[in-house]
């Protein structure tokens, strides 16, 4: 007998969100780490923590993954993996003068607000980029074109920002950030720039929006929202931020099912869970079995969305996976 079950009916409930955590692009990165361990065998390094997840990355490193920072600290020749948060181009370059082989899971997402970044360079626009500064894929991203590209870091950021031409500028954003505070930042930019152009599609994902508009949904409800993600995970953080906005009286994030404090649930009848975009569904069933031992063991699913997009693994990968079968067989 489970712990669940052994638990009598409290009248507490939990509101279990879906979509919740694993997108498709974190889970083709985690599989690109685990097929190049199969294939080429270990270590395998991979610059920078492949997706913003502390038990993700301790899991690979137990399996021979390596993270470092920068491709310097990887051997001359040896496999090194990019992350899904992508990457400029200059560590493309230095990857190559380094003879390494570089295998690269930015995910198909990120790489597409890459191409629209240098096409409006390409055609002289100023690219107003609203995100967090220092962030990864932030980094990324205005590796392309840095002439071109001004960081805005939310909406008083907006106040700021200088172009050149008022009449040929753009915006586009990191794809994980709070939809709502980007409405607001760009609603700001729009004031002082009324000709400003908006990216072609979407760069806020699919996986970012759903988690939110779902949170959103049931934070009016909750007394307690806990959000399973680590605290370098944009779109975790930006969870928590949604829930208290949305009407959740408290939210917390937590890396594992042992860092909630029994304090967080006293006097609570509904805690609202879900987990951020980079955080296996075993965490968040941790979460579930802790909850329900304190009395929290009728859990309601909430879905408001479906997703099955799933994106194939990266072409370098694919290439040598078809030969390794072909040399077998
Ligand atoms: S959160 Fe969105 S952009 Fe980031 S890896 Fe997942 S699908 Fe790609």
């Amino acid at each position: 007998m489970t712990e669940a079950q052994a638990t009598p009916q409290t009248g507490k409930r939990v509101l279990l969100a879906k979509p919740r955590g694993y997108c498709a692009g974190v889970d083709r990165a985690v599989q690109t780490v685990e097929e190049a361990l199969t294939l080429y065998g270990a270590p395998i390094y991979v610059r920078k923590q492949i997706v913003h997840n502390k038990h993700v990355v301790q899991t690979l490193e137990a399996k021979g993954a390596i993270f470092v920072e920068e491709n310097d600290e990887v051997p001359e020749g040896a496999t090194v993996i990019f992350s899904a948060h992508g990457v400029a181009p200059e560590v493309h370059e230095q990857a190559r003068a380094r003879s390494l082989r570089a295998i690269d899971a930015t995910c198909p997402l990120v790489t597409k607000v890459h191409h629209e970044a240098k096409r409006f360079a390409a055609e002289d626009y100023d690219i107003l980029l609203i995100g967090h500064e220092g962030h990864e894929e932030v980094v990324g991203t205005t590796g392309e074109a840095p002439a071109h590209i001004q960081l805005v870091d939310g909406p008083e950021d907006a106040d700021r920002v200088t172009v050149r031409d008022p009449e040929k500028v753009v915006w586009l954003s990191q794809t994980t950030l709070s939809v709502d505070e980007t409405l607001e930042t760009v609603a700001r930019l729009k004031k002082r720039l009324p000709m400003l152009q908006s990216p072609p599609s979407d760069d806020i994902c699919y996986a970012t929006s759903n988690r939110q508009q779902v949170v959103k949904e049931i934070a009016p409800q909750c007394d307690v929202v806990i959000v399973v993600g680590s605290r370098n995970s944009s779109n975790s953080v930006r969870l928590v931020e949604v829930a208290l906005d949305a009407g959740a009286r408290a939210g917390y994030l937590v890396d594992f099912a042992s860092e909630i404090d029994d304090a967080w649930l006293a006097g609570a009848r509904t805690v609202g869970l879900t987990s951020g975009a980079s955080v296996p569904d075993e965490l968040v069933q941790e979460v579930l079995a802790h909850l329900a031992v304190r009395g929290f063991a009728d859990v309601e699913e909430i879905v408001t969305a479906n997703e099955r997009l799933t994106f194939s693994l990266p072409q370098e990968l694919k290439r040598d996976m078809r030969a390794a079968a072909a040399a077998r067989s």
